[in-house]
């Protein structure tokens, strides 16, 4: 067997209504509550607030509410939610909402404790000082970023155009609530485009090089979940059994990325995030995957042809070689049936920034764990094949 290590800190509680248990958890940890969440712009969101808030008051716990979280968190939005935490002598933080809110979460824990701004803790610069965080409860509304189970937050500095991560053992979510009830008003589109990056998380860590049998084990169970769920979740979105598998697959894909890491699409997905912020995370991941896996599959054989054939059950009979070889004709097939099949030009990027998008996809190291890697040619080209479909 090949040596793995695995670690996982985050206390999950997983199931339908279990929303209900937040006031006793965040009890046994302090008083003074801040929750964090977008703005509750749509109903559905506003409802789920305020039943939040008043679970957690039945408890006599004192809530303050930052609802300024953006879709791709930008480092001011941070900083408001940090002093709010602050003035509210805050003692626990709970993230109630996709991953933009529980990202913020983490990072306000950061930005609350610290000297500096949370841009200053990224994964290659300073690190937090783990006994004066705050402690993290994440409640996550989509399936989704894993990031109730990972010890990552992703920040974007709108100024640098540049979105990066905070990364280390010490964010991970002190407990997560994972309550697919809570996932039954998700639009069509952010259940296609979060449901997708379940299954790109699964994928990229499954052809990891850190990857190994836990990973293999979660991955090829995530990643079949959402081949088999995700299409159908479209149709009927209230769909619950549905909304549970998808769940249960974004919390285990979270899983893999927290032990393996994800590879040459995410580091391009961010650096397209980075430069258009308008873009959805995975609509950026959907929009480069075709031409990755055109580059990719014939470096790792057995991973390829296990997503073809479960993308398509009629290969099966194939060896390895040849089903991996239709890998990238049936992933445009399931972008297509979610919606999600478009090109750079699509999202209105510029043709003549081709050149400094190609520069910025190598800056976060991500492309280094592909397995075949990406040099600046390869980079531009895999862009430009990206652009106009
Ligand atoms: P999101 O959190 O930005 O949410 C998208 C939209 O859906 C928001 O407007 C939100 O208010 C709305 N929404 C969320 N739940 C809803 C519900 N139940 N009903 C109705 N509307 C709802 O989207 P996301 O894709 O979950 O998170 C994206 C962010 O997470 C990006 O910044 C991405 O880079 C980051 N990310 C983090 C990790 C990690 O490990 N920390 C991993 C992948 C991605």
């Amino acid at each position: 067997m090949r040596s793995f290590n695995y670690f996982q800190s985050t206390e999950i509680i997983f199931g339908k209504g279990r929303i209900k248990e937040l006031g006793d958890i965040v009890s046994g940890l302090g008083k003074n509550v801040l929750l964090v969440t977008t703005h509750a712009s749509n109903q559905a969101l506003s409802e789920q607030y305020e039943k939040v808030i008043s679970i957690m008051k039945k408890c006599g716990l004192k809530v303050s509410h930052f609802d300024g979280v953006v879709p791709n968190p930008t480092i001011e939005s941070i900083s408001l939610g940090a002093k709010l935490a602050v003035d509210s002598n805050a003692e626990i933080i709970v993230g109630l909402g996709g991953g933009s809110a529980m990202d913020s979460a983490k990072a306000i824990s950061v930005e609350a404790t610290h000297e500096g701004i949370s841009w200053d803790y990224l994964f290659y610069k300073n690190q937090p000082d783990p006994a004066k965080l705050l402690p993290v409860i994440a409640v996550s509304t989509t399936s989704g970023t894993g990031s109730h189970v990972t010890q990552v937050a992703v920040v974007t500095n709108t100024e640098e155009k540049d979105k990066s991560a905070l990364y280390n053992n010490i964010l991970y979510p002190k407990v997560c609530i994972v309550d697919p009830e809570l996932m039954l008003t998700v639009p069509e589109f952010v259940t296609a485009t979060t449901g997708f990056d379940v299954f790109c998380h699964a994928f990229e860590s499954f052809i990891h090089p850190g990857a190994g049998h836990y990973i293999d084990l979660l991955a090829m169970e995530a990643i079949s979940i959402v081949i088999e769920n995700l299409p159908g979740l479209l149709d009927d979105p209230v769909d619950i059994e549905r909304r549970e598998k998808m769940a249960w697959a974004d919390t285990i894909a979270g899983l893999c990325i927290a032990n393996a890491g994800v590879t040459l699409p995410h580091g391009m997905g961010m650096a397209i995030g980075g430069m258009y912020p308008h873009v959805a995370h995975a609509e950026a991941l959907a929009i480069v995957y075709p031409e990755f896996c055109k580059f990719s599959w014939n470096s790792a054989i057995s991973q390829f042809a296990y997503l073809a054939k479960t993308l398509n059950p009629m290969l099966v009979n194939l060896n390895d070689e040849d089903a991996a070889s239709f890998a990238t004709e049936e992933i445009i097939k399931f972008i297509k049936k979610l919606n999600l099949y478009k090109g750079l030009k699509d999202i209105d990027m510029p043709e003549e920034e081709i050149e400094s998008l190609a520069k910025q996809c190598m800056v976060l190291p991500d492309y280094k764990n592909n397995p075949k890697v990406a040099n600046i040619d390869d980079m531009r080209k895999l862009i430009t094949n990206s652009y106009s479909l």
